[in-house]
C-alpha cells in the first residue's frame, strides 16, 4: 500500500523538525497524477502518526492539477483524469508540467502541553512574536 509508505515517510520527515512541539496539521502538496487517494493517505497518516507528535495533527491535501504541453504545436492544457499524454493535434507526446508533486508544504505546530519553564517577563515577551 502505497499511501501508507508515503504516511510514514511524511511522520519521519516531520518529527525531527518539531522537537517537543505538539503537530496541528501538516498540509502536502499532491499532484492529481501521483497515484494518491486521499482517503487512504487520510487513514494511513492517523496510523503512521500514533504515539508520534503528529498524532492529533489534521491532513490537509492540496490537490494540484496535471498539466501538459504539447512541443509540436505549443497548446498547453490540462491532462484531465484519467490523463490524456497525446497532443489531438499532432499526436505527439506531451510534455508533463505538473500532477506529480508530493510534498510537504506547511506545518503548524502548538508548544509541548505541560508545564512551561519559567522565563523572565522580558524574554518572554521576545519569545512569544505570535501572541497578542
Ligand atoms: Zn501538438
Amino acid at each position: 500500500m502505497h499511501e501508507l509508505s508515503l504516511a510514514a515517510a511524511v511522520v519521519d520527515e516531520v518529527s525531527p523538525l518539531v522537537g517537543t512541539d505538539v503537530v496541528r496539521s501538516v498540509t502536502l502538496r499532491i499532484g492529481e497524477l501521483a497515484a494518491v487517494v486521499p482517503e487512504a493517505l487520510e487513514f494511513a497518516f492517523a496510523v503512521a502518526a500514533e504515539g508520534t507528535a503528529l498524532a492529533d495533527a489534521e491532513l490537509l491535501i492540496d490537490t494540484v492539477e496535471g498539466r501538459a504541453r504539447c512541443d509540436g504545436c505549443g497548446r498547453e492544457g490540462p491532462t484531465g483524469m484519467p490523463p490524456v499524454l497525446w497532443c489531438e493535434v499532432c499526436a505527439r507526446p506531451l510534455v508533463l508540467l505538473s500532477g506529480r508533486e508530493l510534498e510537504i508544504v506547511r506545518l503548524v505546530t502548538d508548544p509541548a502541553p505541560g508545564p512551561a519553564p519559567a522565563a523572565p517577563a522580558a524574554s518572554d515577551k521576545e519569545h512569544s512574536p505570535t501572541r497578542r
